[in-house]
């Protein structure tokens, strides 16, 4: 078993840029910061993928990807191995989805969709993001690119795990089109033994029910490098697009069948 303290991944998304890695090292390094400063293993999983959300290359927070209609819904989830769970889905007009997601987890809720959850949103003060300050970077959708490319995050303390994700969802899909992201156990999941954060097409993602089958198989004794190989094997790669961040007792690991932006920081 390999000895550490804090170690905390951060993806931007399957089909982000290799080199926009210096975006996921610089979230990376808020949640340690976080987590050095007192805040909890999820505390420091927000305030990374919040980090992620403000980076307009990564398709979450102000890089959303708008839908067809040309409005920007997001999906967040947080979960955590005390068994909080907590996500959006179809938030409209709020920066930091991830913090909302948060404080959902903090309620007898597990998911506000739309209307709602913005309301939940404005009601907490969370800070708001009108259309106009949406400026998604990397993709041309004059081309028909529905790139995706969420954001999310896995960290480990040395006795706790948390997970969190974030997207616009696919760019160009229809409003009210919802993928994995907010769904316990298929974009993300965290328990005793592991935490596990995917990206991609969400469609594949949940029908695959990947998060929670990836845990098991670290249940089971995989090594973080086996379950990520067996997991991008159910992905086509010429239709789906997919990647994993996943850290267990054992290690960790982090792959996509595309390009993806990624980094793994210990302290
Ligand atoms: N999985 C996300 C979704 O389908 C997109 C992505 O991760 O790139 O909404």
């Amino acid at each position: 078993m390999t000895e550490m303290n804090h170690i905390l991944l951060t993806h931007g998304g399957a089909g982000s840029k290799n080199e926009h890695n210096d975006g996921t090292q610089l979230a990376g390094e808020a949640g340690i910061a976080s987590l050095k400063s007192g805040g909890s293993l999820l505390d420091a999983v927000c305030r990374a993928v919040a980090a992620l959300e403000d980076d307009s290359r990564f398709n979450a927070g102000v890089g959303s990807h708008p839908r067809s209609d040309g409005s920007v819904q997001m999906d967040a989830a947080v979960m955590d191995s005390f068994g909080k769970f907590g996500a959006v889905a179809a938030i409209e007009g709020f920066k930091n989805p991830v913090h909302v997601a948060q404080a959902v987890s903090q309620t007898r809720y597990k998911i506000l969709a739309g209307s709602g959850a913005a309301r939940f949103a404005s009601e907490k003060g969370f800070e708001t993001l009108s259309p106009g300050q949406v400026t998604a970077k990397g993709v041309d959708f004059s081309t028909g690119d529905t790139a995706t490319d969420t954001v999310g995050c896995v960290a480990f303390d040395g006795k706790h795990f948390a997970a969190g994700l974030s997207t616009g969802g696919i760019g160009g899909a229809i409003p009210g089109r919802v993928g994995d992201v907010p769904l316990i156990g298929c974009g993300l999941y965290a328990g005793p033994l592991g935490a596990v954060a995917a990206t991609g097409s969400g469609e594949a993602i949940t029908m695959n029910l990947t998060a929670i089958r990836a845990y098991q198989m670290i249940e089971k004794g995989e090594k973080p490098d086996q379950v990520l190989s067996e997991v991008l094997s159910w992905f086509n790669p010429v239709d789906d697009a997919f990647g994993l961040i996943l850290v267990s007792r054992d290690g960790f690991a982090g792959g996509s069948n595309r390009t993806m932006a990624w980094s793994a920081l210990q302290s």
